[in-house]
């Protein structure tokens, strides 16, 4: 890994503010929308559902994500926001995990699981060795995987259905426009702060994500 590579969030596509004491305006506005939605949702939420715990580890994620978008600070080591970040989606993939056990009462099978910890090692080794687009894919596996695990409880209605469908359909998006960020940056950043396009489909992942914690809680 050389250190050109992507970087969160020093490389994100939007310019640096020079005034103010916001470092990325847009990203950061669409982040608090995104941490105001959750905070919502975990209002709505049944107190006891477990789901509750899968919002505050995405809330804490998104916090994270909004001050990295306010001060650009590398401390330690200018890859230490990025370090967190990922750490971050662990809690969040380990709390849907244990929301799903909850609710179902089941553990997955052993050919579930020994894909899960192969990417699990990888995800790792890539966190550390290689460029960003291939341990944002191996975190995203990992949290598609813990669906594939409970497919029977999140496909049984049509509802649940419609929101999953949504929801993939969104994470697609959302992972076309990281390429096109990643790659062609140069061309966006002239016209548009485009990093802030990429936070407006999380948003929309979050309000699906809420509406079908709330169906399944
Ligand atoms: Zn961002």
């Amino acid at each position: 890994m050389n250190r050109h590579d992507y970087t969160f969030p020093f490389d994100t596509c939007e310019r640096v503010s020079l005034k103010g004491s916001i470092a990325q305006p847009f990203s950061f506005t669409v982040n608090v929308l995104s941490c105001i939605v959750l905070f919502i949702y975990t209002r709505i939420l049944p107190v006891a559902s477990p789901f509750q715990y899968v919002l505050y580890s995405l809330l804490l994620f998104e916090s994270w994500h909004c001050l990295s978008h306010a001060h650009h600070v590398s401390f330690l080591h200018h890859r230490f926001p990025t370090i967190i970040v990922h750490f971050l989606s662990y809690l969040i993939m380990i709390s849907l995990f244990y929301a799903f056990m909850t609710k179902t009462k089941k553990w997955p099978s052993f050919s579930w699981w020994i894909p899960f910890l192969l990417v699990c090692i990888f995800d790792l080794y890539a966190v550390s060795h290689l460029s960003f687009l291939w341990y944002f894919c191996s975190s995203l596996l990992l949290f598609l995987w813990i669906f594939v695990a409970y497919h029977d409880f999140v496909w049984a209605t049509k509802r649940r259905r419609r929101l999953i469908i949504m929801l993939f359909l969104s994470i697609l998006l959302l992972s076309f426009f990281f390429i096109l960020e990643v790659y062609f940056c140069s061309f966006f950043i002239v016209k548009i702060p485009f990093h802030a396009l990429i936070e407006f489909i999380g948003l929309i992942i979050f309000l699906i994500l809420g509406q079908l914690f709330l169906v399944l809680s």
